[in-house]
């Protein structure tokens, strides 16, 4: 192979992407990664930024998910402390509230369980008398506060130090270059693709299809066509509003239907999401909808009535979850790794996923892998590669 051919050629640089190109160049290989517009330009920069296991997980059984997303955070958190921080969450449990006391003790109880029971997977609850200092939570009808430790990044900063990370690996970025084809030969790939207005090839041994939602179009692009994955993609919103939130991270109920969303302190304001809206538009608009943005100030005044803050900005992200009828919550959020040919992986699109579990997720890719790829000497693992912003 000549010097443009790569092991590993990455489209996406979002999280996951990102990631993938990281443990692949920790691990030896050489790595190539285009991502069309910037890093962090699609969901990575739309999430809730939380690093968590994802309490609510719970409600559905996700346990394996919650425990491997617990685990992540704790390295997140050692590995990377200028990006990732603890944050104290607090539950409000109202008389009215579609779950109460016992079962948000119930939640904590395995939650701190799954998380290994370590000092900071405790919890408990707020006395009444500092009810108080909770920026002006609405305390009528309050029956209990429970509190917990998780953890909260910026996302967007995260995505580009974990790149940079491969950079020092050796492993290339090319952005904004845009995935234009892929051609399937016997020993892998050839790949093109657009720089401005000039069109680059190389040769890929594996190719890692990490383009988020528009997943199912480099998968089109790619000859003969892969099989697609049936997807749905499920807007979630945000909106940010002046006025900090000072003491933690609020874990409420909407009022309209019941749903969980968080109220965040975020760069001295407050973010406030998210929804959970079907979508089919154009991927390149995803926007807060007039009623997505409602809906979160509705929820954010019923608990904070005295919070006024002027609306200051929304963004929202795509959720891509398996297909299917019924609540988008009621669906598996586990991360789908996708392979093109079980006995001998060289293509692997991931779908869906969590900002928290990225290197997991970049961990399991690369054995999926690694039955195509030549053998290189590692250099490091990523739960050992310090992160800074
Ligand atoms: C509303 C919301 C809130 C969330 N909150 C959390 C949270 O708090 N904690 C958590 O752990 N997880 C959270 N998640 C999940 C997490 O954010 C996502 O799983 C993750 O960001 C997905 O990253 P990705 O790399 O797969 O996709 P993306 O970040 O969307 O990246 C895909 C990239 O591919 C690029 N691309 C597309 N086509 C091409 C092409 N042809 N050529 C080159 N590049 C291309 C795009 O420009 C984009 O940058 C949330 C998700 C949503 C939607």
């Amino acid at each position: 192979m000549s010097a443009t051919d790569y092991d590993v050629v990455v489209i996406g640089g979002g999280i996951h992407g990102v990631g993938v190109a990281q443990a692949a160049a920790a691990s030896g290989y050489t790595v190539l990664l285009l991502e069309r517009t910037a890093l962090a330009s699609g969901t990575s920069s739309r999430s809730s930024k939380l690093i968590h296991g994802g309490l609510r997980y719970l409600e559905t059984a996700r346990f394996g998910l919650v425990r491997e997303s617990l685990r992540e955070r704790e390295i997140l958190l050692r590995i990377a402390p200028g990006l990732v921080h603890r944050v104290t969450f607090h539950i409000p449990v109202y008389a009215n509230a579609r779950r109460p006391p016992w079962m948000i003790r119930a939640g904590l109880s395995l939650y701190a369980v799954l998380g290994g029971l370590s000092r900071h997977a405790r919890f408990d609850t707020l006395p009444r008398a500092r009810w108080d200092d909770l920026d002006g939570l609405d305390t009528r009808g309050l029956r209990a506060v429970f509190r917990y430790e998780d953890a909260q990044t910026d996302d967007t900063l995260l995505t580009q130090a974990v790149m940079r990370s491969a950079q020092l690996f050796g492993a290339d970025l090319r952005c904004p270059a845009n995935f234009l084809s892929a051609r399937r030969r016997d020993d892998g790939f050839v790949v093109h693709s657009l720089e401005g207005k000039d069109e680059h090839t190389c040769r890929a041994r594996t190719l890692v299809n990490a383009a988020g939602p528009w997943a199912g179009t480099v998968l089109e692009r790619i000859t003969p066509r892969p099989a697609v994955l049936p997807v749905d993609l499920v807007q979630g919103a945000h909106v940010i509003v002046d006025n900090e939130t000072r003491h933690g991270i609020y874990y409420l109920e909407a009022p309209q239907d019941g749903r969980a969303v968080f109220v965040m302190p975020w760069q001295e304001h407050t973010l406030v999401g998210t929804t959970e809206t079907r979508f089919d538009g154009d991927l390149s608009a995803v926007n807060a909808r007039p009623e997505e943005i409602a809906y979160l100030q509705e929820t954010l005044w019923r608990y904070f009535p005295g919070h006024r803050g002027s609306l200051l900005d929304s963004f929202a992200g795509l959720r891509v979850l398996p297909h299917g009828s019924g609540p988008a919550f009621r669906r598996s959020r586990e991360t789908i790794l996708h392979p093109d040919n079980p006995d001998r992986v060289r293509l692997v699109t991931v779908y869906g996923g969590k900002l928290t579990a990225y290197r997991s997720t970049a961990a399991k890719v690369m054995r999926m892998l690694k039955r195509s790829l030549p053998a290189r000497v590692a250099r490091a693992a990523t739960s050992e590669i310090g992160l800074s912003p």
